[in-house]
């Protein structure tokens, strides 16, 4: 079992975790259970995305890869404002509305 993928955002591995499903990978998610577990609220836990067979590795790193760079380039344009926002951002530059194709 290998780790592949981590992030504060939950949400970010969870969407990893179903793309690699969706093309027969066999995935784990640690920690993904850890702030219940504890009664400190805030703490800060790090979900961690795993391959369960290491001959799915390769292919899995390539996907995320593919993954991470069509969400990195395609920039949008606001709905409200119609400012063009870079992909990278998650929000309008010029007026803070959230970028309604990342919200999943
Ligand atoms: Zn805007």
């Amino acid at each position: 079992m290998t780790e592949i993928f981590s992030s504060l955002d939950s949400t970010e591995v969870q969407m990893r975790r179903a793309l690699l499903e969706g093309e027969g990978i066999e995935t784990f998610i640690r920690n993904e259970n850890l702030s219940q577990l504890t009664n400190v609220l805030a703490a800060p836990f790090q979900a961690a995305l795993c391959v369960m067979n290491d001959e799915d590795l390769d292919r899995a790193r390539e996907l995320l890869r593919s993954f991470r760079t069509s969400g990195d380039r395609s920039d949008w344009i606001c709905p409200k404002c119609k400012e063009s926002v870079p992909g990278t951002f998650d929000s309008c530059w010029n007026c803070q509305t959230a970028n309604p194709e990342s919200v999943a």
